[in-house]
């Protein structure tokens, strides 16, 4: 992709993060852009720690439209912007960011883009969910689940306090029950959970990694998801659908995360199946 030198700075989204070797969203978002008819350029920078600030005060001075953040400068962000959405502010993290005026607002789209496929498959109000872990993804869902009313909540993580904080986070603060569940050995989900979602990296890159999780204890037509989306086909997933599970994999997240984040910089609704046309093509899947 060549950035045409007439581009104005207002029609450029920049994601800062860490050093990103091809990036999906970039690719989803030139290709919606060009099928949309925009000369929007979606770049990619890589930016230190130390220099964060003064990268956001730039973009702020020179009147850039938006941005993406990985981590870790989506918590690094927050005190660099005017004003934060709900899900943001309760998360403590933002992926995605706009100008409105002279005022940055945070946003973030992780949980949103996942509640948005989830609800393709089933409504999550009144349900009995199981997530395994508690990091940036997980937490972002969790607050999500919270915001959609689900009946209950148990974070299953191997790490005490995170798993802990998010469980508090969602029963004190949002009013959801919550429980926290130490993950050791083969974790076995409670009667009458409708939803298991696996919120951790295990499986990244790596089709034979087993989430230890015993299916067994999982009913017929339960809904099994991953954020997990490279490879798309997960060993939990193909499991669960052997048991007769219904699965969501992580395309569908990531696909909605960059539909939700196009709207929100330019108030146009892409298409989303070019969105999902290009990320699988950027993947060879
Ligand atoms: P974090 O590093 O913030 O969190 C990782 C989580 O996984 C923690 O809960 C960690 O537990 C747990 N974990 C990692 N390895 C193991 C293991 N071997 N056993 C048990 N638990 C483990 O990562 P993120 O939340 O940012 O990302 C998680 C995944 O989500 C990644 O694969 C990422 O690619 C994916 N993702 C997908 C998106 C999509 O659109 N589909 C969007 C964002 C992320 P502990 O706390 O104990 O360390």
């Amino acid at each position: 992709m060549h950035a045409s030198v007439t581009t104005p700075l207002q029609e450029i989204v920049v994601l800062l993060g860490q050093p990103v070797a091809g990036n999906p969203t970039q690719y989803m978002m030139e290709k919606c852009f060009a099928a949309a008819g925009l000369d929007w350029r979606y770049l990619t920078v890589e930016v230190g720690v130390d220099l964060f600030p003064d990268a956001m005060r730039g973009l702020r001075a020179m009147g850039f439209r938006g941005g993406n953040l990985t981590m870790p400068h989506k918590v690094a962000v927050l005190p660099l912007l005017d004003e934060l959405s709900e899900a943001a502010r309760l998360m403590g993290a933002v992926n995605c960011w706009k100008r409105e005026g002279d005022k940055l607002i945070g946003e973030n789209t992780d949980g949103k883009g996942f509640l948005e496929r989830l609800r393709e498959v089933i409504d999550p109000a009144g349900k009995k969910v199981v997530l395994l872990g508690a990091g940036g993804a997980a937490r972002a869902i969790a607050v999500e689940l919270g915001l959609a009313e689900i009946a209950h909540l148990t974070v299953v993580n191997r790490t005490a306090a995170r798993g802990e904080a998010l469980a508090r986070l969602v029963s004190d603060e949002m009013k959801i029950p919550a429980e926290f569940a130490l993950w050791e050995g083969d974790y076995r989900a409670p009667a009458g959970t409708a939803i298991v979602i696996n919120g951790t990296s295990i499986g990244l890159h790596d089709a034979s990694a087993r989430v230890p999780l015993d299916l067994g204890t999982l009913e017929p037509g339960t809904i099994v998801a991953d954020v997990v989306f490279n490879p798309p086909e997960t060993r939990l997933l193909r499991e669960a659908r052997e048991r007769g599970c219904k699965t969501i994999d992580g395309l569908g997240m990531l696909v909605n995360q960059a539909v939700i984040a196009f709207r929100i910089w330019t108030g146009i609704s892409p298409d989303a199946t070019i969105m999902r046309d290009a990320l699988e093509e950027f993947l060879s899947v």
